[in-house]
């Protein structure tokens, strides 16, 4: 793949002067940059006018295709009228409209909104009000968390506390305070004999065994419902949410639900949690509420744990401060997403489009030798690649990018999360691409 001297010079500039994310910068030595010019639906092109598709929505964030005209047209419109005023004391049609409707989404059990730019923000938010709560509630001792083993809830000093990927973890553990993991339900572990829920039970016990000796001082256990994302599309039985929703009730500790990653329909439900019938009482939104357009993020609670707050006193208030809180863009790009779903019955449809990329992935790779665990949730599909050779992932990317495709493996786990608008034919070229990439980053 050659670029044109121009272009060529681009990617110098960039690799001088942009430090990317999540990247041994030095690896780009080797793999080279792609500068992207534009995208249209699920495909983004390059300056070299060669194009990909977008398998992973553009890191889980691009639900209904690039250059969308209906979110785009809404930011167009709200440009006009106002980008931007404060939240504090001061407040706008989008961010009240997009409140009542996310609180209407949880049939009012999660009435109140708080907002801030990014995931890991929105995790450290809800940490704060759960440890304030207690304060508020004369328990400053409950100021711990439980998380579990392989979470991820992002990448900030606050929200590494409850994060357990050691890479992102290991260099600023000094920064870190510690928090529980508890062992996971990944439905991975199931004995000869076991069910996925099994699994669940097992590990729910483990819970209560840390939360019958920890209550005191235990705010929060935060989870990420039905998928752990980051640690590789780990995938877990409902039950566990159950089970632990109950446990939470019984030892008096916050339930936190990240959705940044499983929620606005990903996993077949609107939120991961209705899967289990259950609420939470903080559940955070990001990534695909805007669309993939802007940067928001979104804390829901209750109306017992806002009641907490209210108060003559200042200091019983919630106390975080953002300059960007409640931005009307971003806020009418997530109103615009909401739109979509409404119009299109988004979730009706995604059953479908699942069950077709299901089949799809079945045919291409279900037989290969080396896969195992194929595993789907929703608009979720993932697989492990036994015997790996060394760099597999990084090798996969590229023989993937040849390809016309973007697919960024987890270690050695492959996983497509793609925009919900593939068609019928997008959806065997990304199995049979896949398919292909990994015979060659095999061989
Ligand atoms: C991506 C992610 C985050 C962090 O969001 P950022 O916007 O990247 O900070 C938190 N939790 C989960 C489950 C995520 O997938």
């Amino acid at each position: 793949m050659q670029s044109s001297p121009h272009n060529t010079r681009f990617l110098r500039r960039s690799l001088a002067a942009v430090w990317h994310p999540c990247t041994q910068m030095k690896h780009h030595e080797q793999l080279p940059l792609i500068p992207i010019a534009r995208g249209e639906g699920a495909w983004l092109f390059d300056m070299d006018g060669r194009r990909y598709l977008d398998g992973i929505s553009s890191w889980w964030v691009n639900l209904f295709g690039h250059a969308n005209p209906r979110i785009g047209n809404a930011l167009k419109a709200q440009l006009d009228t106002l980008e931007h005023v404060m939240l504090a004391g001061f407040t706008h049609e989008p961010v009240v409209d997009l409140s009542e409707r996310l609180a209407a989404l949880t049939g009012h059990h999660l009435g109140h909104a708080f907002y801030a730019s990014d995931g890991a923000s929105a995790t450290e938010i809800a940490l704060k009000m759960s440890v304030h709560f207690w304060r508020n509630q004369g328990k400053p001792g409950k100021n711990r968390f439980v998380s579990l083993a392989g979470s991820y809830h992002g990448e900030t000093v606050g929200a590494l506390a409850v994060t357990d990927v050691a890479l992102f973890r290991d260099a600023y553990a000094d920064l870190v305070r510690g928090g529980t993991c508890v062992p996971s339900p990944d439905a991975r572990l199931a004995a000869a004999g076991e069910s996925a829920a099994d699994v669940a039970r097992h590990a729910a016990a483990a819970l209560e065994a840390h939360l019958q000796v920890h209550a005191d001082d235990t705010a929060a256990l935060i989870v990420e419902p039905l998928v752990q994302g980051a640690s590789g599309m780990v995938m877990y039985d409902p039950e566990y949410l159950r089970l632990a929703r109950a446990l939470c009730e019984r030892y008096e500790v916050h339930l936190i639900a990240d959705e940044i990653a499983v929620g606005c329909g990903r996993t077949g439900s609107f939120f991961a949690c209705e899967q289990a019938g259950i609420w939470p009482d903080f559940l955070l939104l990001s990534k695909g509420i805007s669309g993939g357009y802007l940067p928001l993020s979104i804390v829901l609670t209750t109306d017992s744990v806002f009641a907490a707050f209210y108060d003559d006193d200042t200091a019983r208030g919630f106390l975080h401060s953002h300059s960007y809180t409640g931005n009307p863009l971003a806020c009418r790009a997530a109103l615009a997403t909401l739109d979509i779903f409404a119009q299109d019955d988004v979730i009706a449809a995604n059953l479908r489009t699942a069950a077709r990329l299901g089949d799809a992935f079945r045919r291409a790779v279900g037989s290969h030798p080396q896969v195992r665990h194929l595993r789907q949730q929703g608009m979720i599909l993932a697989f492990d690649v036994a015997d790996a050779p060394v760099g597999f992932s990084r090798r996969f990317f590229a023989e993937a990018l040849s390809r016309e495709l973007l697919l960024r493996p987890i270690g050695n786990t492959v996983y497509t999360m793609p925009p919900y608008i593939l068609s019928d034919d997008e959806i065997d070229f990304l199995a049979s691409r896949c398919a292909a990439a990994l015979e060659a980053s095999l061989g």
